[in-house]
């Protein structure tokens, strides 16, 4: 088990509904020497793309991303969820479907901030279904932006997110992958990825 995986195993909680709970350390309280080392990670598994800019999601990878930005010694974006409904065409939008709270979000980045010479690396801290990384996708598509990457700290390789999002063409790094759990035993199985 990698870094991640064992402390998952260790203050994970799995809930009904396929949610697995991880505020003790990286949705409500934060571990920052986790963070740290998280940060690290992708910059090692990205090391040799050029990225300009690291981009996320309000609000849970707003942290995460900060520490990959670090590494990297570049800006760090996150699209905004935004109600407002008057856009003046200063903003790149997308509609992103919220898989823990079922609700439908119009996500913005202003153009001043995003643009065809950026190379982006899009972070969040879960992908199940795929919606938040899709709207990051149409996003960083809308503005020119080559996507050199997406990472993630933690997949649920039993939902579709992922294999989609393989299938595009786009390199998906998952620090770890849980292909099942039960809200019963409490039980987590990893996926084995090489190191
Ligand atoms: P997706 O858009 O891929 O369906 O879901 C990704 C988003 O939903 C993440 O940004 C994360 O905030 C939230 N999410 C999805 N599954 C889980 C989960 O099992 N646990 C937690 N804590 N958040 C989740």
């Amino acid at each position: 088990m990698n870094f991640l995986e064992e402390r998952i195993a260790k203050d994970g909680i799995v809930k009904p509904g396929n949610v697995l709970k991880v505020d003790s350390f990286l949705n409500h309280q934060m571990d920052i020497l986790l963070m740290e080392e998280i940060g690290r990670e992708f910059k090692r598994r990205f090391a040799d793309a050029n990225i300009t800019k690291v981009m996320t999601i309000e609000a849970s990878g707003i942290c995460i991303a900060a520490f990959v930005a670090r590494e990297f010694g570049v800006p760090m974006i996150f699209a905004k969820k935004s109600k407002s409904v008057n856009l003046d065409g200063e903003m790149y939008t997308a509609q992103v479907e919220s898989f823990t709270h079922k609700n439908v979000n119009q996500v913005i980045v202003s153009k001043k901030f995003l643009g065809a010479e950026d190379r982006i690396l899009i972070i969040d801290d879960f992908l199940a279904n795929g919606c938040a990384l899709q709207g990051l996708i149409a996003i960083a598509n809308a503005a020119g932006a080559k996507i050199e990457g997406l990472g993630i700290v933690i997949e649920k390789g039993f939902q579709v997110g992922g294999r989609a999002i393989r299938n595009m063409g786009y390199r998906l790094e998952s620090l770890a992958i849980v292909d099942a759990m039960d809200a019963q035993t409490g039980a987590i199985t990893f996926r084995h990825q090489e190191a």
